[in-house]
């Protein structure tokens, strides 16, 4: 792999110990499920695609591993998870979607936003997101998707996913993440968890997952003596039986194509392609989620238009 190559040589070692993957878990009898999510690659992925700034890119790692887990919720394969942010700080929101199947993929508005620390010294994503709201969308091939929209609580977006899960759906949950980036930018450490407790947990296990949560300051800290995410839910649920009951590789996959961009140019309708004809220019299309570019000429474009009239006739 190309990533091993830009490896200084005391990191090269621990770079290639692991790839990108998640696991779910149940612990006490089946009172709390957890999942944990590894996410360095598809993180480094996703920043060397759109060109990402270091708040920008913990802001897409921290989406995406927190849209993974929760997209292994879901129970159809075609099924699909979207964390939309709307939010009035310098990134302006993101996007990002991920399936049942481990792929995720997303963008953040502006790419280049720059922020000093914040008072813990760490990337500020809370203000470059700011004020707004967090939309969840869950796509399960109904006529309609379900959506449920709250108001940030912090733009850390691990609060914002914990405190979605309380007021939209009534699950007792906490949600970690965290990215950490090298001096020269590029992705250290990315991933998280989500722990969630049954109805019928009864107090004790409350109490003692919730004093195991509030151990827990940095999830960076701990992907930094051990990456994996059983490394994670050890922490999350020290004390408990843990019983890992799936592990699944993730990546970074965008399912666009030129066929698509074919079918969206065609869908702009008649008037609009004449015109991009009459330019006599090639044009150049980029996808959001993944930043690929799609080129047409003119007489590509004149083949599309043809195409146009044919299916409106
Ligand atoms: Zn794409």
């Amino acid at each position: 792999m190309v990533r091993t190559a830009l490896c200084s040589g005391d990191q090269k070692e621990e770079m290639e110990e692991y790839k990108d993957y998640m696991i779910r878990a149940v612990a006490a009898n089946a009172q709390i499920r957890a999942f944990a999510v590894t996410a360095r690659d598809l993180t480094e992925t996703a920043r060397k695609a759109h060109n990402t700034s270091p708040i920008a890119t913990a802001a897409l790692g921290r989406a995406m591993s927190g849209a993974l887990m929760m997209a292994d919720m879901l129970k159809g394969p075609r099924d699909l998870l979207t964390i939309q942010i709307d939010g009035d700080g310098p990134l302006q929101g993101l996007v990002v979607t991920a399936d049942n199947q481990g792929h995720v993929k997303g963008y953040v508005k502006n790419t280049n936003v720059i922020l000093p620390p914040n008072e813990q010294g760490h990337l500020n994503v809370g203000g470059a997101i700011g004020r707004g709201t967090l939309t969840v969308i869950r796509d399960m091939n109904l006529k309609d998707p379900y959506i449920g929209q709250i108001p940030l609580v912090t733009g850390e977006i691990a609060e914002d996913l914990t405190a979605y899960y309380a007021q939209s759906e009534q699950i007792p949950s906490s949600v970690g993440l965290g990215v950490l980036m090298n001096k020269e930018n590029t992705v250290r450490r990315a991933g998280g968890f989500v722990v969630q407790l049954m109805p019928f947990a009864d107090d004790e296990v409350i109490s003692r997952l919730e004093n195991n949560i509030r151990k827990i300051s940095s999830v960076t800290s701990i992907l930094e003596e051990d990456p994996r995410p059983e490394h994670l839910l050890d922490f999350v649920l020290e004390g408990f039986d843990i019983q890992i009951t799936s592990k699944e590789d993730v990546s970074f996959f965008c399912n666009c194509s030129r066929e698509r961009f074919e079918r969206g140019l065609i869908l702009l309708g008649k008037e609009e392609l004449e015109s991009i004809i009459a330019d006599g220019e090639d044009i150049e299309l980029a996808c959001q989620f993944c930043s690929k570019k799609y080129k047409y000429t003119t007489e590509e474009v004149k083949k599309l238009l043809s195409r146009a009239k044919n299916e409106k006739s």
